[in-house]
């Protein structure tokens, strides 16, 4: 909430208590109605008086509410810049690693990549990397097979 909403607010606040003393004078001096009606002036005005009360505060709720979403929006958008910036970071470093890599294939006749098949499971059993689509049957080795 900024300092020149804040003052708006008190401003508009200070009016509403004043309207409301001035209200209630009137209906303390309104001995020209029947006792009655001045009871049911009276009943309808603290009535409504109640129902703007509670008004305000649930609006008061929604924008402290609609406050909290707006500081997460601006959270989740200040770390999606860092996150970028980490990112184009990360991409000048793996272009420098990259540029370096062929660099150094040239000179040394290295290949620049190498790849691994990594494609097969685990066994918990005889703790071994089982290579190929996992799943497949396998026969854990007992001593002896080794043998
Ligand atoms: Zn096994």
């Amino acid at each position: 909430m900024t300092a020149r909403t804040m003052t708006v607010r008190l401003a508009r606040a200070q009016r509403r208590a004043e309207r409301r003393d001035t209200l209630l004078g009137l209906l303390a001096r309104l001995d020209t109605l029947t006792a009655a009606e001045q009871a049911l002036l009276l009943e309808y005005t603290n009535a409504e008086l109640a129902s703007s009360d509670e008004l305000r505060r649930a609006v008061q709720g929604q924008q402290r509410a609609l406050q909290a979403v707006i500081d997460q929006t601006r959270a989740a958008e200040a770390t999606i810049v860092e996150v970028e910036q980490e990112r184009d970071a990360a991409r000048q470093e793996l272009a420098a690693a990259r540029t370096y890599d062929r660099a150094l294939s040239s000179v040394t006749g290295w290949p620049t990549r190498f790849t691994f098949d990594v494609t097969g499971s685990y066994c918990a059993t005889c703790r071994a990397w089982i290579p190929g689509p996992p799943g497949q049957p396998h026969a854990c080795p007992t001593p002896d097979s080794i043998a």
